[in-house]
Parts: structure tokens; C-alpha cells; sequence
């Protein structure tokens, strides 16, 4: 009998969705136009699991809906209809310059995305500093971890999300999870979580709500929306007070104590438990449980992060984590489980409003010189750092004349949307890059069709700080461009005709040169290595010893470039902060906070309170996610959850439809009534734009350090809608 056909050869590569950035094969079938995912179990970090997210996200690329042909407005009708590449590249060109010329240079804004690859973050950084030389670019990761970045940097010296591999997480002793639904954001994760339990160590989940997460915890703490805070600092104090600090690392490792200890002892377990709602006992038992393991973490994620007072909530994390010696140690530390899929090398190569490349500092004149140098121009012409995501958003139609944006649908996911909806109408001109005609991208006057992420190819970093390989696996409709072709293209038309290649791997080798000697060191970094080796932690400097840095060895500065021999691989970086700390000294620094109120606390007006977040089934905006049928079937649209004692206090019933009304608007979505939230509290998933945007609510009360805007608490009124 005949052999049976070979199949199909398949590609390694990852999904285009979260942070995890789990490994899949896709293989094309029926003659090219559908692909399908392999199971990838060689990949350490879901070996082979996937979330259905990943599992369809295939769909995207034949979706009907996808562009495949260049919009522009067209005056006559106001409507967008089809041009040619030329044209419309010609009209983004002339609509910024003409902009420029009228307006400065700042009068023209780039927005990025967390989904964009390095390379693709890195040349939008450049074209935004050195061919339209504004200062006005920042990306949605600002909305993502940026106060967990901020703390980081303020205790550690040093931010990667995760400053350990998620393979200790299993055999560390106890995991507090702060604000993180992971069963619900990525799924196969949770394994981390159920190994760690299997091996005797206990669950420690801080969640207003009962969520599929907290309900495999040992102990579920549920705290009033907005009082992580004084919750972190409620632990510490009864930490101190029962003699579990751990003095010698306290003396050894780190500076500030005594201000951070004083300002712990003014919240005393009965006073936490007025201001969180979580009973003191429950405040005991937890730290016994932090305290009696022999190591410990703390994950956060949104939940304390998307607050006015994140970065203040995520240091008291981080104080706990310190004062109880889990911090720097094997199997021990705090680290924040970043959201979008290259939310972490998204703030690390430059579209953040101020970074540098290899996460230097912008007003760094060192840094400065470094990249200018790298990029051929002189330092002084690079602009300073601009404003963030937000107030970005907001300056729209003011001092902001024209935008271009990337990779981002801020109509859904910006706080207080209706207004930043508003605003990037009122814009002279808009010009949008995207893979379908998203809310945002319906506003604009021209817009580009680009390639997704099974036709190109660009690394990624994952909460890990892995530097991963996404692999181009089938050819992109005809019609469409990458991003680095789009700013190619643009940068020729003003003027720049070279500095902008649309090979990914030249522009990692310029990312590479640019980062060298940064924090975020990615020179020791190829296509090569990263293909070998299930990716590459960064600090990664080129050409430095093997020897000197075992990766359960080492720190951020182990290795200085300088002293590295020629030709030898450095291992990477899997453990930071082993020996030392990435601050001068080598010390972490406590930081004192206090606690304080949301920036919105309820009223007779408004006496309830709003969270928001995410479900299983859609992924941030939803531009993606609500084109896939099977994903749509699953999660078809918002929501509101409330309490049954809240439910009866309003006359409420189930699938009732309910207006949630804010300072900032109205959102209309039906009643899901379940005990498994607080009942002085409502939650809305915000992946959909139209009458249910959850978003419309949302506060934009910025956080002093990280400019991170409230999401997560609001004050709102609930009324029944009127059909
Ligand atoms: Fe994995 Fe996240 Fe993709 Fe789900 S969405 S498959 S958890 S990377």
C-alpha cells in the first residue's frame, strides 16, 4: 500500500494575544487559505495548552472583515473608501506635515500598542524622535503595568515584569495574587498556580470578586475596590507586630526601613479592616500562611496597578515582600504579570513617552548620546519626553492637531472613552494602521491595512522578560503591508530615505546596538540564539562571559559589557536581583506609603462601586476577538454583576437591563446577578465599544508617578434602562 502523504510542514511561532505568549505551530491547510493550529508542547512556558483565544486566533487572518485595501476619507461623500498604497501614504504624509508646518512639530501625536513586536516599537519610537521629531508618542501599555513598572524602578532599579521564570512559581511556598484572574486572562498559567498547591505550598487571592482564580485559593481575601493599599500595609504591620520580619535581609539588603515600618504601623489590623472590609482574622491567617512557608511571592496584576495611587499600592506589595526577607532570594520575590503581549518589550524600545531604547531614560544625557549616536543624528535634536497615554489622548483637537496610531483601539479601551471618542474626532487629521477596521480606526481619515502576526516576523518579550520568536508562517493577503513597511514608506516621503528597513531582523540588529549597555540589554540577543534556546532572558550583553553569569546566579549589572570577551554568549538572565539589587548600592529601597481614598469614593449620588476587567473568551478592545465566531458565541456581549442583596435593594432581576451611570456617562448592559462579588460593588468586562462600553464610566484620575488612570474603581448609580 502506498505511504501515507507527509503532513504538512508547520511553524513554531506564538500567539498574537496576552503576555504569556504561548507557543503554538501553525501549519497551513486546503491549499494555503486556512491555517491551523499544532499542538507545541516543546515550548516550556504552556506546553502546548492554549486558551481558546490562542486556539482561534487563525481566524483573524481569513476574517472577512480584515482590510486588505488602504482607506481615505473622501471629502465628497465624508465616507473612507478605497485608495491606493500610494495615495493614502502620500495623504498621511502630507495631513502630518501640512500639520507641522501650521502647528510645531509637537502639534503631531504617535500612539503605540503592547501588541506591537520590538521591532515594530522601536522604529515607531525612532520615526516619531527623529523623523517627525515630537515628543507626543506614548502607547497603550501605559494602561497596562505601568504602575507596577514605576514601583519596580523605585525598589529594585530595575523593571521586568517578572524578575524570576514562572517555572519557580510551583516550588516557592506561598503565592499571594493580588488583583490577577489569571483563569480567566490566560488560562494555561493557571497550572503555575494548581502545580504550587500539588507540591504543598498554598494560594493567598486578593479580589474584590469570587473569580475562577480565587476559587482555587486557600485563602481568598476580598477587599473593597481601591484598598490593595492599605490592605499590603495592614499585613506588614501585623508582620511587625508579631516578630515575622526578617531582620537580616532587612539590614543586609535593603535601605529605608524605618520610614516604611512607621508608616505600616500606623494602619493597625482593626483600622484595615474598617477601610477593606477584610476581617482581621482573615489578615492574620494570611500573613501566618506568607510567613510560616519557607518562600514566598506576590504576583499582582490590574487590580491594584489601575489605580490613582497604583504605584503607591504596588511598593506597599513590594515593602512586604522586602520586610518578610522574599525578595531577591531563589524562589522568592515580587513581580507583576504584565497583560498584553508585548506589553514588556513594548515599554522597553521607545514608543513609551520617556524611554529610550534598552529602557534608558530619555533625559539621560548619556543615553541620549548613545542612541543618537546609533540612529546618526545629533543628540540635541532628539525631543524630551511628552506626555502619557492619557493626557496624550486628551490634548487631541488642543495643542495635538494630528495623530498616528498603531496597533491601538483607544475608542474601547481609553478611560472615560466617550471623551477621548470625541476627541479624536474633533482631530485635523487621523491616520490609523490596524488589521480591520476597528471603533478607533472608523474615525480616521486614511487608513492603512497591515500584516498580523502569522504573516511577519518580530520578537516578542513576555512577562518573563523572554525575548521570543515570532515566526512569519504564511504570506499575507495581497493588499496589505507591515508596519515597518508603513514606516518605510512615510519616512521616505519626509525626507528620511534611509534608517527605516522593512527586514525585522536588520531593525533587531539596530534594537540590539541601541540597547547595549542599557537595562534592558538586548545586544547578546539574535534570531539564531533565540530560535535555540525557547528564547533569551534579557540582560543579555553581547560577548559577555557564559561563566560569569550562572542564570541562577545573577543580576541585572553582573555582567558589564565592557569587560565581556569577544565572541563568548552570554546566558541570559532568567533570576535578577540574586546578589544584588539593580540601584547603586545593590540595596532595594522601601518606599513609605500611606493609604488614601480612590480618587472617586461613592455618594448619595453615586453610591456604588464600579470595577472593570476581563473574561475568558475576548482580549482587551476586542478589535480581534469579537471578529472570531466561536469566541463571540462564548462571550457575546457585556454585562453588569451584581450582588443578590444589591439586585433586591434596586428591584433588580436577572438579565434585567441596567443603565450604570458615572460622572462621565451612561453604560447600558444587562443584570448578572451572583454572590460571588461584594455587594457594595458592580463589575463590567470592558472588551465592547457602543451603548455597553464599560469605558464611558471609567475614572481617567491619573497616578502622580506612573500616569496610570483608575480604571478599577469608580463611583456609579445603577438604574433600570429605558428600552
Ligand atoms: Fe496563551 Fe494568552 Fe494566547 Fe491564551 S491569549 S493562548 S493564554 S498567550
Amino acid at each position: 500500500s502506498p505511504a501515507p502523504a507527509a503532513a504538512p510542514p508547520s511553524t513554531p511561532t506564538h500567539c498574537p494575544y496576552c503576555a504569556l505568549q504561548c507557543g503554538m505551530n501553525l501549519r497551513a491547510a486546503a491549499g494555503g487559505d486556512v491555517v491551523e493550529v499544532v499542538e507545541r508542547t516543546d515550548f516550556p512556558v504552556n506546553r502546548g495548552a492554549l486558551c481558546g483565544k490562542g486556539r482561534t486566533a487563525p481566524a483573524v487572518l481569513s476574517s472577512r472583515v480584515r482590510l486588505t485595501e488602504p482607506l481615505v476619507r473622501r471629502p465628497a461623500t465624508g465616507r473612507l473608501e478605497p485608495a491606493t498604497w500610494e495615495e493614502a501614504l502620500v495623504k498621511i504624509a502630507e495631513g502630518l506635515g501640512r500639520t507641522q508646518r501650521g502647528y510645531g512639530p509637537d502639534a503631531v501625536g504617535v500612539f503605540g500598542g503592547g501588541g506591537l513586536t520590538n521591532e515594530k516599537a522601536y522604529a515607531l519610537g525612532k520615526f516619531a524622535r527623529v523623523v517627525l521629531a515630537t515628543s507626543q508618542i506614548d502607547y497603550n501599555g501605559r494602561f497596562c503595568m505601568s504602575s507596577a513598572a514605576a514601583a519596580h524602578q523605585k525598589a529594585f532599579g530595575l523593571d521586568r515584569g517578572l524578575p524570576f521564570p514562572l517555572e519557580d512559581i510551583p516550588r516557592t511556598g506561598c503565592v499571594i495574587l493580588v488583583g490577577s484572574n489569571l483563569a480567566e486572562t490566560m488560562p494555561p498559567a493557571l497550572r503555575y498556580l494548581t502545580e504550587l498547591k500539588e507540591n504543598g505550598g498554598t494560594l493567598i487571592v486578593v479580589d474584590p470578586r469570587r473569580t475562577r482564580t480565587a476559587e482555587q485559593a486557600d485563602l481568598h481575601l476580598a477587599p473593597r475596590p481601591g484598598t490593595d493599599l492599605a490592605l499590603a500595609l495592614g499585613l506588614l504591620h501585623i508582620v511587625v507586630s508579631e516578630g515575622r520580619t526578617d531582620e537580616s535581609f532587612v539590614q543586609d539588603r535593603t535601605a529605608g526601613w524605618d520610614e516604611a515600618r512607621a508608616a505600616a504601623m500606623a494602619h493597625w489590623p482593626e483600622l484595615v479592616e474598617r477601610i477593606t472590609g477584610v476581617p482581621v482574622p482573615q489578615l492574620r491567617d494570611a500573613v501566618r500562611m506568607f510567613c510560616d512557608a519557607p518562600a514566598g511571592m506576590v504576583l499582582t496584576a490590574r487590580g491594584p496597578e489601575q489605580q490613582s495611587k497604583g504605584t503607591d499600592t504596588v511598593g506597599a506589595w513590594i515593602n512586604l515582600c522586602l520586610a518578610t526577607g522574599r525578595a531577591g532570594r531563589p524562589l522568592s520575590g515580587y513581580g507583576c504579570l504584565t497583560g498584553q503581549g508585548n506589553g514588556q518589550g513594548g515599554r522597553e524600545h521607545g514608543q513609551k513617552a520617556d524611554q529610550l531604547p534598552g529602557y534608558r531614560k530619555l533625559t539621560d544625557p548619556a543615553a541620549r548620546e548613545h542612541v543618537a549616536g546609533v540612529w546618526g543624528v545629533d543628540p540635541d535634536s532628539l525631543p524630551g519626553p511628552g506626555r502619557s497615554a492619557y493626557e496624550l489622548l486628551d490634548a487631541l483637537g488642543g495643542d495635538i492637531k494630528s495623530l498616528l496610531l498603531m496597533g491601538s483601539n483607544p475608542v474601547v479601551s481609553a478611560p472615560r472613552a466617550a471623551h477621548i471618542e470625541e476627541r479624536l474626532r474633533s482631530l485635523d487629521f487621523l491616520a490609523v494602521a490596524d488589521v480591520v477596521l476597528s471603533e478607533t480606526a472608523a474615525l480616521a481619515d486614511v487608513v492603512l491595512p497591515v500584516t498580523q502576526w502569522a504573516e511577519e516576523t518580530g520578537t516578542t518579550t513576555n512577562l518573563e522578560g523572554r525575548v521570543l520568536l515570532r515566526r512569519k508562517a504564511v504570506d499575507p493577503p495581497p493588499g496589505v503591508r507591515t508596519d515597518l513597511e508603513v514606516l518605510h514608506s512615510l519616512a521616505a516621503l519626509l525626507g528620511h530615505e534611509k534608517g527605516f528597513p522593512v527586514d525585522p531582523e536588520e531593525v533587531f540588529a539596530e534594537l540590539r546596538r541601541a540597547s547595549a549597555g542599557g537595562p534592558a540589554d538586548y545586544s547578546g540577543i539574535s534570531y539564531r540564539r533565540i530560535a535555540e534556546e525557547d528564547g533569551v532572558f534579557w540582560p543579555c550583553p553581547e560577548g559577555a562571559p557564559a561563566s560569569s553569569t550562572a542564570p541562577t546566579d545573577s543580576t541585572a549589572h553582573a555582567v558589564p559589557a565592557a569587560h565581556a570577551a569577544p565572541g563568548d554568549d552570554h546566558p541570559g538572565t532568567p533570576r535578577l536581583f540574586l546578589d544584588r539589587f539593580a540601584t547603586e548600592d545593590g540595596r532595594a529601597r522601601f518606599v513609605p506609603v500611606t493609604h488614601r481614598p480612590a480618587a472617586e469614593e461613592p455618594d448619595a449620588e453615586y453610591p456604588v462601586l464600579l470595577t472593570t476587567g476581563r473574561v475568558v473568551a475576548q482580549y482587551q478592545s476586542g478589535a480581534q476577538t469579537r471578529r472570531v465566531d466561536e469566541l463571540n458565541a462564548a462571550a457575546p456581549g457585556p454585562f453588569v454583576e451584581l450582588h443578590p442583596r444589591l439586585a433586591q435593594r434596586l428591584g433588580v432581576s436577572e438579565g434585567d437591563r441596567l443603565s450604570v451611570v458615572s460622572r462621565r456617562g451612561r453604560a447600558v448592559a444587562p443584570a448578572r446577578i451572583t454572590d460571588s462579588i461584594r455587594s457594595d460593588t458592580v463589575f463590567m468586562p470592558f472588551h465592547w465599544p457602543g451603548e455597553g462600553r464599560a469605558n464611558t464610566l471609567t475614572n481617567p484620575a491619573l497616578d502622580p508617578t506612573s500616569r496610570m488612570p483608575e480604571f478599577k474603581v469608580c463611583a456609579v448609580r445603577i438604574e433600570r434602562a429605558q428600552d
